[in-house]
């Protein structure tokens, strides 16, 4: 058996939090000795039945002798009497924490029985996680499982208390943070201690009414849910309210101009504001729902999603809508937002990407309702209106979003800071960011190597530049001629090859010149949007996968509808007509500005490999993934070449396909800027190719995508793990990928 991690541990106080602390430690062995004191005979009695202590005492000075873990789970205001009964008696090398729910005032507590200088095993900490029910018995082994420790160490802690006191909580499976006292205790107050106040508050007011029966009789489930938390221990909230009074008393003040501003907005019938209100807390609370308690677990788990499989699809049919453009929808957002008037937006991508870009607008002030089975109205604030933003703008995993409003943000006359998730923060951001400086912008990327987070400083005036384009990048360019739209002078970009063009026809739709010359777009900085009605077309980049998925299956026949076929994305479809796929567009209307067809494509010839025309390269630039599926099950070789940008993508996705390729048995060879294909088609024989594989996505959604369409030729398994990006761009997919006939299953994993 390993060492335990501590010799003797001493608990002050076994309720809830202590005997769960107490749970963890005897499951684990984590300590040789484990004592308490408490102020009742019965807790001690009855832990050394539930086998949590080995001694109990009435003293905390007799508990805490030679003991090198001291854990305070008292009530906070009990902590300067304990602290100053048993400072004679702590063991020099021992180290003492707590798990009281506010931090100042444990710190000040110790430092009155300190005046000298604190110890340096002295280590406040607080464990976000709690129960209603108090006392030894509601204590739970996993109460602290897949929750958050905040600890607070001073500048007299020492390093190797934190690291140890570390190890205990994730022993117990909690996350371990650590942070500032006071930022600690202002968190929590709004977090933890105001929403406590107002639900005892709630259910006070509730209570002294004369019909109180009849309400609580018929209370519905809001009134159940708001009220849930006010069944808590009222003496630890007093204690709670008292000991953090400073942060709370701000908080209440917070909330208090919140209520006035919505009780307002009722009484003098301001719809329109009250439910913007309404909608961007709404937003708000899915969003950092989200962004707080999922994504942070799956980045640190690496995956919560995947995708499994199965071979023996004897059929992939269908009539499909897939989702809306996310290029499309993030700009309809960003340019409704800055112009005048309402502008209405139907087929919105609701993907988590294009609504972080929808909350970073709310967040900036602007009022947008929805979005509703992807209808959205967007309250226009003009080109001066938009409002500093609280905190940093999250932009979850798009580099469209980040790189686009890095341009916008520059010209604001506020500052702010972008920040994405895992995959995003990997992301070169200088490209993007060099040429706004020589605008004026002052624009740092603060992560390692030019990455995110973005810092932007408020700048009153940009300068409009001439600038040619290194690298083909639609994200770049637009972000440079969204910068000029408030530069002063003609700000003119010249593009290596003609990229994605949706800024400009948008730019055109809402009312603003822009102007095309062969590869130089220009427009004059001063002007303004007019709200317009957007339809965003369906993502010819998300019915790539059905393409593929038609292309390489026998007796398929799929059609897309409505699918947007803007000239500068229609690579995918001249590449795989030059495959020699049998596919046809037909049905050509203009929406919003934008071209659409329906695309038919049914597997009646095998595809034949070949060179990639470079031209052909940025016009399907995100379509890559899910042609390097079809050219494996072409005949003959498939090269790329001039793609480069491909390795900074979401993944480096020449690199990631070619190691789940591999693994599929496929013969491929990654160059620095494509790779090289051995197709293993044989004209005529639909037979399947692909190996069972264990695919990494890389947190990438359009490899999870392709290698989901692999399953129609493989003859094992295919496992594809860290899925949960598809729901950036695609939502219905999976879905989507049944109806039409690949044995698709998800799962997903509760670490
Ligand atoms: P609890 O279940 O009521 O347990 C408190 C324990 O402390 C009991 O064992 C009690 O002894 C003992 N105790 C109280 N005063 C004492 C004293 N002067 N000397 C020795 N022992 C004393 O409370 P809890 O929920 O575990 O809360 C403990 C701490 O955790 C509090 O500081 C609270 O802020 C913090 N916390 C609570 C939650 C939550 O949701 N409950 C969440 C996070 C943090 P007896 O058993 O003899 O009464």
């Amino acid at each position: 058996m390993s060492t335990p991690l501590f010799e003797k541990v001493a608990f002050i106080g076994l309720g809830l939090i202590g005997s769960s602390l107490a749970r963890v430690i005897a499951a684990q062995h984590l300590a040789k000795q484990v004592v308490a004191c408490t102020r009742s005979a019965k807790t001690l009695h009855d832990a050394q039945q539930l086998g949590l202590i080995d001694a109990g005492y009435h003293q905390a000075a007799e508990a805490v002798v030679a003991a090198d873990l001291i854990v305070l789970a008292i009530p906070v205001e009990s902590t300067a009497a304990i602290l100053a009964e048993i400072k004679a008696v702590v063991a020099p090398h021992a180290i003492i924490t707590d798990v009281g729910s506010t931090k100042a005032n444990v710190v000040a507590a110790a430092q009155a029985v300190y005046p000298e200088g604190l110890p340096a095993g002295f280590v406040p900490g607080h464990p976000i996680a709690g129960a209603e029910r108090t006392g030894v018995h509601a204590g739970k082994v996993d109460l602290f499982a897949q929750h958050k420790v905040i600890l607070t160490p001073l500048p007299s802690s020492a390093d190797w208390a934190v690291a140890k006191l570390t190890q205990l909580w994730q022993a117990a499976q909690a996350e371990v943070i650590c942070m500032d006292v006071d930022k600690h205790d202002e968190v929590l107050a709004h977090t933890s201690h105001l929403p406590h106040l107002l639900a005892y508050a709630l259910v006070q007011q509730l209570v002294n009414r004369e019909d109180n029966l009849d309400i609580f009789r018929y209370a519905a489930g809001g009134f159940r849910d708001f009220s849930r938390i006010a069944a808590s221990d009222p003496q630890m909230w007093h204690d709670i309210f008292f000991a953090n009074k400073t942060a709370i008393l701000k908080a209440v003040d917070g909330f208090s101009t919140q209520l006035a501003a919505l009780k307002q907005c009722i009484e003098t019938e301001q719809r329109q504001t009250l439910i913007g209100q309404l909608g961007h807390a709404q937003a708000a609370r899915q969003h950092f729902n989200h962004m707080l308690a999922q994504k942070p677990l799956m980045e640190k788990h690496n995956v919560a999603q995947q995708f499994t499989i199965l071979p023996g699809a004897h059929r992939f049919q269908g009539k499909f809508s897939v989702p809306g453009d996310k290029s499309v929808s993030h700009r309809s957002i960003m340019f409704g937002a800055i112009a005048e008037g309402t502008t209405h937006v139907t087929g919105f991508l609701e993907g988590e990407d294009a609504l972080a870009t929808l909350q970073a607008f709310r967040d900036m002030g602007v009022s947008i309702e929805g979005p509703k089975n992807g209808e959205l109205t967007i309250h226009g604030v003009g080109m001066q209106g938009l409002k500093a933003p609280a905190s940093a703008l999250y932009m979850g995993n798009s580099g469209t979003a980040m790189r686009l409003l890095a341009g916008l943000l520059a010209a604001q006359s506020f500052d702010s800071v972008l920040t994405g998730d895992a995959s995003l923060s990997k992301r070169p951001m200088e490209r993007i960011a060099k040429p706004l400086r020589l605008m004026g912008a002052q624009i740092q990327s603060t992560g390692e190597r030019g990455t995110p987070p973005l810092s932007i400083s408020a700048q009153p005036a940009l300068q409009a530049i001439d600038y040619d384009l290194p690298m083909a990048s639609a994200q770049v360019k637009s972000g440079i001629l969204l910068a000029g739209l408030w530069a002063q002078g003609t700000t003119t970009v010249t593009e290596p090859e003609p990229t994605r063009d949706h800024t400009e026809r948008m730019l055109r739709a809402f009312g603003y010149e822009v102007k095309t010359e062969g590869n130089r777009i220009s427009l004059q900085g001063g002007g303004q949007l007019v709200a317009t009605d957007i339809q965003v077309p369906s993502d010819i980049s998300s019915a790539a996968f059905f393409m593929v998925g038609a292309a390489i299956c026998q007796d398929s026949d799929i059609t897309l509808e409505a699918v947007g076929i803007n000239p500068t994305r229609t690579g995918i479809i001249e590449i795989l007509k030059q495959m020699g796929a049998d596919l046809t567009v037909s049905n050509e209307r203009i929406a919003g500005g934008e071209p659409i067809a329906d695309i038919r494509i049914r597997g009646s010839r095998t595809l034949k490999g070949i060179h990639i025309p470079e031209d052909q390269v940025p016009l399907a630039i995100d379509e890559f993934p899910a042609l390097f599926i079809a050219a494996a099950c072409a005949q003959g070789r498939t090269v790329l070449t001039g793609a480069a940008e491909l390795r900074v993508k979401e993944s480096d996705r020449i690199q990631v396909m070619a190691d789940g390729l591999i693994q599929m048995g496929i013969d491929c060879t990654p160059t620095d800027d494509g790779i090289v294909i051995e197709g293993k088609g044989k004209d005529g024989d639909w037979s399947a190719i692909f190996a069972g594989a264990e695919i990494e996505s890389h947190h990438d959604h359009r490899i999870a995508m392709s290698f989901s369409m692999a399953g129609l030729r493989s003859y094992e398994t295919i496992r594809i793990v860290g899925t949960e990006t598809v729901a950036t761009s695609f939502p219905s997919f999976t879905e989507l990928s049944k109806q039409a006939g690949l044995e698709i299953q998800v799962h997903e994993l509760t670490e």
